[in-house]
């Protein structure tokens, strides 16, 4: 096979704030994403953008750090909306998947170019739609310049004719073919990697689209797809229908005519989406295909034989980073009773030291959580969880500008306790006492998620015992359990945490495709 790919794959390498020229550049990119404050973005449906102006069918997209500062908006979709786009996706895919592989990589590598020049703005936005912290945005916008490298350089693989064991008289082939037309429904908390890697995927494998982004976050969502655009994408194979999940998420999901279901979002509307896209409907004539990142509730373990400050230092990260709303982040640490009180004097100590509040000022270690509705969630369970441990470190929120929450640590937390089974999405982590390892183990498999999990021992038989038991789709030995890089770490859970599809990985194009086999008779 021919390969337009010469170099191996790299990660991107991030942006050192701490240097003045990635520094000035950021503000001056923030300064820039201000003064478009309050711009219309369009709906895309096939060929055709429309605008709304009236604030009565648009959806207003707000700054959480500051809740009086309107990023953009977008219109409302309707479940008509979402029809139209479907319809277009159909009809477009019938040129889209004659387009050779090498163009439609071309294209990605377009878009991986432009999106590099404009990194500061991509990072801006993030900072000031979703509330992340500077390296967190860069990290994410990183991570979409990966995926358009990585799953081009895969879906260049996959697509590609494949031998098929020899027979005397007949000469065969297996070749992968796009599957159709997909809906792509991400969550707001990656709201440019996720949404870029669930449209990438399919697309360079020569699918078509319907996207409709997480409400809380679709301007980044626009600015990615109008990147495809002037990338060389040709309009109708990613139309864009914001809109609510309820409506426009619910129609797409249940259409005849959609036949994959792109997912990353909650173990509730997973479940919900799982169940409606099993009811054929009328003019069905397929089983549609469902790839799903859901929740977790993933721990860290921390055994009396490991560095202690490695150990601390790479909980506070994991809990805290991006203030808890990862689905990797880690809300449950598991501590070997000889360690424990240690561990978390150590633990609280540090975690006071960070700072929290609006994600545009560098110097914050936490910026808000996503929405009203996400500040009341965990205070919620703050609250739940004074009752059934012993909060040591912050437990308060403030919600008149922004929605901040302090970093909050719970010890003394029951293995089996809600705040220690439930996914909180957000700045809270319960500690939990094991009398030993294997106690330790048992705990930390007793949810009903398997995402990430992380164990810091020194110990290597202990360390062969995770590998072996600890349930989770992605397992980290002495580091974090959040971080997952494209190409070094393929991401994605078990049980409930999802179809383990492990994004970022060599296969994860596969999802998009489906296997046609082709046997000739030759005499
Ligand atoms: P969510 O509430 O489940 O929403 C995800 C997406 O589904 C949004 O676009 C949402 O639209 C849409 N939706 C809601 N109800 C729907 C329905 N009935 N039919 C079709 N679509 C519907 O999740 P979220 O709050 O955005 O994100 C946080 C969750 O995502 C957490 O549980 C987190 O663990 C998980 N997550 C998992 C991964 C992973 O890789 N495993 C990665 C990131 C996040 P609206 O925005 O309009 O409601
Ligand atoms: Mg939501």
């Amino acid at each position: 096979m021919t390969t337009k790919f010469k170099k191996a794959f790299r990660n991107c390498e991030y942006f050192d704030y701490s240097k003045d020229e990635h520094k000035n550049s950021m503000l001056e990119a923030i300064a820039k994403t201000k003064s478009e404050f309050g711009k219309e973005y369009p709906q895309v449906v096939g060929p055709v953008k429309r605008w709304d102006k009236d604030p009565k069918y648009c959806i207003s997209s707000y700054n959480p750090s500051n809740k009086t500062e309107l990023i953009g908006m977008v219109p409302k979709g309707t479940q008509e909306n979402a029809k139209d786009a479907l319809d277009a996706a159909t009809k477009t895919f019938e040129t889209w998947k004659r387009v050779p592989i090498e163009k439609r990589i071309d294209i990605m590598l377009n878009a991986r170019k432009l999106l590099i020049e404009r990194r500061h703005e991509f990072n801006a936005y993030c900072v000031l739609e979703s509330g992340q912290t500077w390296n967190e945005a860069d990290g994410e916008v990183a991570e979409t310049i990966d995926f358009l490298d990585f799953y081009s350089r895969h879906a260049e693989k996959w697509c590609a004719k494949r031998k098929v064991t020899a027979k005397a008289d007949e000469e065969g082939f297996l070749q992968y073919i796009p599957l159709g037309v997909g809906a792509v429904i991400p969550p707001w908390n990656y709201p440019c990697a996720i949404l870029a890697g669930l449209i990438i995927a399919p697309v360079v494998a020569g699918n078509t689209v319907v996207v409709k982004p997480a409400s809380d976050t679709p301007v980044i969502g626009y600015k990615f797809v109008e990147l495809l655009e002037q990338a060389g994408l040709p309009l109708g194979v990613v139309s864009f229908v914001p809109g609510s999940g309820k409506e426009v998420g619910e129609y797409l999901v249940n259409s005849p005519k959609t036949r994959f279901i792109a997912f990353t979002g909650s173990r509730d509307v997973g479940v919900h989406i799982y169940e409606s896209l099993a009811k054929q409907q009328e003019k069905q004539v397929w089983l549609k295909r469902f790839i799903a990142e859901m929740g977790g509730k993933n721990a860290h373990i921390i055994d009396s034989e490991c560095y202690l400050e490695s150990a601390v230092l790479g909980t506070m990260q994991a809990a805290f980073g991006r203030q808890g709303q990862k689905c990797s982040s880690c809300s449950r640490a598991i501590v070997d009773e000889t360690v424990y009180d240690k561990f978390v004097d150590m633990l609280v100590e540090k975690t006071r030291q960070l700072k929290v509040g609006p994600s545009e000022d560098f110097a914050n270690n936490l910026g808000p959580v996503i929405n009203k509705q996400a500040f009341d969630k965990i205070c919620q369970y703050i609250c739940i969880g004074s009752a059934q441990g012993k909060i040591v470190a912050g437990g308060r929120g403030d919600f008149g500008k922004g929605y901040f929450i302090e970093p909050t640590i719970i010890k003394d937390v029951a293995w089996n306790s809600t705040i220690a089974q439930e996914e909180i999405f957000g700045p809270v982590l319960a500690v939990i006492k094991a009398k030993n390892f294997d106690e330790a183990l048992k705990m930390a498999n007793s949810t009903e998620y398997g995402l990430t999990g992380g164990v810091y021992t020194q110990n290597e038989e202990k360390l062969e015992r995770a590998i072996r038991d600890f349930h989770v789709g992605n397992l980290y030995l002495n580091r974090k359990c959040t971080g997952a890089l494209v190409g070094v770490h393929p991401f994605g859970g078990f049980n409930h945490s999802g179809t383990d599809s492990k994004t970022g990985g060599p296969e994860y194009v596969l999802n998009f495709l489906q296997a046609k086999t082709v046997g000739r008779k030759v005499r």
